[in-house]
Order: C-alpha cells, then sequence, then structure tokens
C-alpha cells in the first residue's frame, strides 16, 4: 500500500475509532454484548485482514504499518479491540507451518472472514508452555486427544481451535503438536466461562476433550513443532502487538485525564495548573513513549526476521506495567466520579487488567528475557 492510501486508512480508521465506535462501546456496556454484527462490521470495513499478504486475500501491511493503525483500535472498547487483535494475527501461527493444502482450506477462508480461529493454549492443570498436559495419542490417520484447555477467548463464536498438546509419554517441547480441531469434532464440549471483569461482551470458554478424535493431516509441521508455531508464529508478534495496544489504550486514558484536569475546578483553579497533577501527566506522557519506542524497536527486530522473543516480551511487560501506572493515574485524577459505572475511564480501567495476562503475565515475560540475556553474556 502506498504513502496515500495509507494516510487515507489511517484517517478512516480515526474517524472510526472516534465516532462510531465509541457509539457502540456504550451499546457494548449497556447491553453486555459485543454481537455478530459487530463482528461483521469490522470485517465489512476490512479492519480484520490488514495484517495478513495480499495473495491471502489480506490488505499485507507490514507489521510496523499495522502497528500504527492498532495504535488507534486500541482506543475503542477492549472487546472490539480484542476482535482486531486476534483476528489481524491468528492468521500468521496457522500459516507458519502450513501445507499448500492446509494455506487453501484454512488461512485463506480465514483472512476472508469465513471461518474464525482461536488460540488454544492455556490449560487448568498445567503451566502455558512446555508442561501442558493435553495428550494425543496417534491411531491410523488419527490423533485421540484427551485433557483440558480454559480462559479461551472467543470459544463461543470459533469454529477452528489452533490447539497446542503433546504426544503420550513426551515431555518439554518434544513431542508438542499444533492441531486444527473443528468445533464439531467428535470427543470436544465447549462450555462457557462466567463474565470477565473488564472486556465486556467476549466470550471465553473451558473446552473438555475426552477421546476427541481429530485428522493427522489437521497437524500444523511435525510432531514436535507444536510449540514451536505457539510461541514464534503467534507469540513473538502478538505480543509486540500487545505492546501497542497497552500503549493505545494508554494514550486514550491520558487524553480523557487530561481533559478532566482542563475542566475540573478545585479552591479556585482547574486541576491543570496545579504542579502535582502536571508533574502526573509528564510521566504519563512519557511512560506511554517510552513504551511506543520499545514497540516498534522490537517490531523492527522481527521485521528483520531475527529472533524476536527477548524484545516482543520486553515490549509486552514494559507495556502492560505501563498502561497500570497510567489507567491508575489517570483514574485518580478524575476523581471519586471517575470510579462510577458510565464513566469511560472506569471501563478502561477494567479492560486494562487484562493486559497483564493476555499473552503471559509479566513473570513469564521476564523468564523469556532473562533466558535470552543470560544465553548470550
Ligand atoms: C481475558 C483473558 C483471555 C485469555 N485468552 C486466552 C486465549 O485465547 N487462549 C489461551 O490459550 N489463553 C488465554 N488466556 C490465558 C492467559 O494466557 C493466561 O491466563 C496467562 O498466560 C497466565 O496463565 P495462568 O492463568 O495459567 O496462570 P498461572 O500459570 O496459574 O500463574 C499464576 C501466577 O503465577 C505466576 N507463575 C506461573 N508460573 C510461574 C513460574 N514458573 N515462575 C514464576 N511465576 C510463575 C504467573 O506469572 C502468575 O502471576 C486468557 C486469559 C485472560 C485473563
Amino acid at each position: 500500500m502506498d504513502e496515500a492510501s495509507f494516510g487515507q486508512l489511517k484517517a478512516q480508521v480515526k474517524a472510526y475509532v472516534e465516532g462510531r465506535a465509541s457509539e457502540l462501546a456504550r451499546q457494548i456496556e449497556e447491553t453486555g454484548e459485543c454481537g455478530r454484527d459487530i463482528w461483521d462490521e469490522l470485517r465489512a470495513l476490512g479492519y480484520l485482514r490488514l495484517a495478513a499478504p495480499e495473495a491471502y486475500g489480506g490488505m499485507g501491511l507490514s507489521l510496523s504499518r499495522y502497528l500504527e493503525l492498532l495504535e488507534l483500535f486500541s482506543q475503542m472498547h477492549g472487546s472490539m479491540r480484542m476482535i482486531v487483535h486476534v483476528i489481524n494475527g491468528i492468521w500468521r501461527p496457522t500459516d507458519r507451518l502450513a501445507t499448500p493444502a492446509q494455506r487453501e482450506r484454512y488461512v485463506k477462508p480465514l483472512v476472508r472472514g469465513e471461518h474464525t480461529v482461536t488460540f488454544t493454549l492455556t490449560e487448568p492443570n498445567a503451566g502455558t508452555g512446555t508442561d501442558i498436559r493435553t495428550s494425543a495419542r496417534r491411531e491410523g490417520d488419527q490423533y485421540v486427544l484427551n485433557g483440558e484447555k480454559w480462559l479461551i477467548t472467543f470459544a463461543d463464536v470459533a469454529d477452528i481451535f489452533l490447539l497446542f498438546c503433546r504426544l503420550e509419554g513426551t515431555q518439554g517441547a518434544q513431542g508438542t503438536l499444533a492441531l486444527l480441531v473443528p468445533r464439531d469434532a467428535p470427543g470436544l464440549t465447549v462450555e462457557p466461562m462466567p463474565p470477565t471483569m473488564g472486556l465486556t461482551g467476549t466470550g471465553h470458554g473451558h473446552l473438555f476433550l475426552r477421546d476427541c478424535r481429530v485428522s493427522a493431516a489437521d497437524r500444523l509441521g511435525e510432531e514436535g513443532d507444536g510449540l514451536d508455531v505457539a510461541f514464534h508464529g503467534f507469540l513473538d508478534p502478538s505480543r509486540i502487538c500487545i505492546g501497542m495496544t497497552c500503549v493505545g489504550l494508554a494514550e486514550r486514558a491520558l487524553t480523557l485525564a487530561v481533559r478532566r484536569a482542563r475542566e475540573r475546578v478545585t479552591f479556585g483553579k482547574p486541576l491543570a495548573q496545579r504542579q502535582n497533577i502536571q508533574m502526573m501527566i509528564a510521566e504519563m506522557a512519557t511512560d506511554i513513549e517510552a513504551a511506543r519506542q520499545l514497540v516498534y524497536h522490537a517490531a523492527r527486530v522481527f521485521e528483520r526476521g531475527e529472533d524476536a522473543s527477548a524484545a516482543a516480551s520486553m515490549a509486552k511487560l514494559f507495556g502492560s506495567e505501563m498502561l497500570q501506572r497510567v489507567t491508575d493515574r489517570a483514574l485518580q485524577i478524575h476523581g471519586g466520579i471517575g470510579y462510577f459505572r458510565g464513566s469511560e475511564i472506569e471501563r478502561i480501567y477494567r479492560d486494562a487488567r487484562a493486559q497483564r495476562f493476555e499473552e503471559g503475565t509479566a513473570e513469564i515475560q521476564k523468564t523469556v528475557i532473562a533466558r535470552a540475556r543470560i544465553a548470550a553474556t
């Protein structure tokens, strides 16, 4: 896409986020639903195929270009942001080791919006990574799966689960599998989970696999490639994107805080004229800019084709902790009224908290960063 077309697209996204999306945010909070009509609207606008290659029906934006738009999208309601983030990202791990036949059957229809795939890693009884326990046993041209997955975003609407499990008797990354499990696979049950603190309207599910049968032709890559698909196919670019969603949401929180500080008069002066409030605003703005630069640094490492794991984890770690600091201060500047339902900062504060779990906690990011740093020294 040339500069002029990208400029137009960015202006269109900005107008959508500031206009129509803010109406939808109110609607989602009132009804508790972020329904099919909102998915359809985002699809029709082309906002769910921004980052996928043109050859697959996407717009082919580079990661850095996509991040510029994601900063804007992240100022929308958390559930709308989640749709944009997941659908613009999930094609990558699905595509990473796909055969030409799998690409035709799964990746291209995904980009075209003909089906929805969701990332299915977390388990109730294991850590999120090398100790996953959901097991697979090969029987002829099928795998027989047993185990559980939970906290899975869009489990209510997904047609296909990009699910990670391991061959019976294996340990660590060895024997891990990435499988495309159709929702109607025999032996798979999906139960809805309770509503979350924020992200109103996003469904999450608990999956039970009891002798669930999946075709071996729906395995991505070889046996043993499962965690490569999960980490390098999905989590590295996705953690960079989460870093940017933190920047976008923090920017919105800061804008609201500054507006409030200008309007609110106490003891004869607007809050914005008080030095302590100005110091808070300066620190918030600096925190956001530092996070933004770290995100773009990680994106450049990724775009050069280098190992981006540590840089992505730094962007995610710093971004999510920055967002916590900024939203806390923004709420403080609003005063007590900001704590009440119906105020935008109250919703942002709840939506922001999810970012400290999405794509791994701070502790897990630190483990990745430390491992890389120790290995490099
Ligand atoms: C809103 C939401 C949506 C989600 N969507 C998805 C999804 O679509 N797909 C999916 O697969 N998952 C999803 N998750 C799960 C998310 O990725 C996990 O919650 C996250 O990775 C943490 O794993 P856990 O919940 O199992 O925490 P636990 O592993 O139980 O960890 C609890 C605490 O202990 C710390 N901890 C754990 N292990 C260690 C260790 N070895 N050393 C030091 N500290 C440790 C953790 O950092 C954390 O602070 C979602 C979660 C949320 C909240």
